[in-house]
């Protein structure tokens, strides 16, 4: 086991990350220390960094991690599905532990409803309390007792688990669970980034039978495109009015009603009463897009009625959800190219990182921790 770890802390919003290093406890009683081989930025970090959500500071961030057992504590013999666990496994992590305790936790079956005291690795665990490695940008993580682990699947690398992040769950929880698909349905997915990707991906995977994706710019659907995740792409930044958009998906279904199922992924609020039009007459409509508040926004509620849409909404993921997102990935990764999504950055870059999400300029980027990897040892250099 390492005897320090590099971390990289959030100590003040809107100012650059640092580099800081922390004491690897040894792990206690059911927890664990993790090397992170690969840790994902989302739309949420430039969030957290921005301080639009209310988080303690300092913090590790990164809630979406991948790495190997390097040591495991006292009782802690089995991951979440009772696969036995050794150092050296590959393995993944629910980034939250729910409170167990709460209404939501225990009679309403609904974790990510929690009204308890939920931890949630790299977002709300402060880095100046134990066990400080608490994030996934880090060389190594401390996962506390309780939390929710996954051995890989024979065949699925650490590089398999990351491209979706926690856009994968996140869509498991949408599509699979909040949704109900039929076989054979025309479902609209509405965004192409990384949360709009893995719905569609789902939506396949659930038996949809055409996929149309409304989203933009045009290169990151040509991206979509070349991973094969719909069959339809419409964009929506090519000056289009949402009226045309509507007209086209209508046009894409056999009776020209509309789409079964519409899943909003878009984040803006005025996707929504575009994708309600969408819809057509007894369709579902999934709002899963709207992690933060962008505010209110117009729409025509008569239309729910008349149309008598069935309107879900879907926050975050729990460990159905993720333990789903894990078992599904050997078919999922049979299918789709999605190591083509990664820009990979070493764990110093973290800032320029953020910087390219924020500009959109990357599909999926992520944190390479630890020493360099995957480059073989230079021969007959003298020292
Ligand atoms: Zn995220
Ligand atoms: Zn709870």
């Amino acid at each position: 086991m390492p005897a320090r770890s590099r971390a990289v802390v959030l100590r003040e919003f809107r100012s650059p990350f640092e580099m800081e290093s922390f004491e690897v406890p040894a792990p206690g009683e059911m927890a664990a220390i993790v090397d992170v081989e690969y840790a994902g930025i989302c739309g949420t970090d430039v969030h957290l960094q921005n301080g639009r959500l209310p988080i303690p500071t300092p913090v590790v961030l990164g809630h979406e991690a991948v790495g190997r057992v390097a040591a495991l504590g006292a009782g802690l013999t089995h991951d979440a599905r009772g696969v036995p666990l050794a150092p050296g496994d590959a393995v993944s992590w629910l980034n939250n532990i729910s409170c167990g305790r709460c209404r939501y936790c225990l009679v309403e079956q609904q974790p990510t409803l929690c009204v308890g005291s939920r931890r949630i690795y790299g977002i709300n665990q402060r880095a100046d309390a134990f066990p400080h490695l608490s994030g996934g940008w880090a060389d190594s993580i401390y996962l506390q007792p309780g939390t929710v682990m996954v051995k890989l699947p024979d065949g699925v690398r650490p590089r398999d688990v990351i491209p979706l992040g926690c856009a994968g769950p996140t869509a498991v929880h949408g599509v699979l669970d909040e949704v109900e698909i039929r076989q054979g349905d025309v479902v609209v997915v509405q965004g192409s980034g990384p949360v709009g990707v893995a719905a569609a991906i789902y939506a396949q995977l659930g038996g949809a039978g055409k996929v149309i994706m409304v989203g933009g710019p045009a290169d990151r659907l040509e991206q979509a495109r070349r991973l094969g995740i719909a069959a339809v792409y419409i964009d929506v930044t090519d000056g289009s009015a949402a009226q045309d958009r509507a007209a086209a998906v209508r046009a894409e279904t056999p009776d020209g009603l509309g789409a079964d199922v519409v899943i909003e992924c878009a984040g803006v609020p005025s996707a929504v009463a575009e994708g309600i039009d969408m819809c057509r007459p007894g369709a579902q409509y999934c709002v899963l897009g709207q992690y933060t508040d962008h505010g209110p926004t117009p729409l025509n509620p008569h239309l729910i009625t008349r149309k008598q849409l069935r309107v879900h909404g879907s926050w975050g993921f729990s460990a159905r959800h993720y333990i789903t997102y894990i078992s599904s990935l050997p078919r999922l990764i049979a299918r789709f190219d999605l190591g083509s999504m990664l820009s990979e950055y070493p764990l110093e870059a973290a800032d320029e990182a953020v910087t390219a999400v924020k500009a959109g300029a990357v599909m999926k980027a992520v944190l390479r921790p630890g020493p360099p990897r995957d480059v073989p040892a230079p021969e007959g250099v003298l020292a």
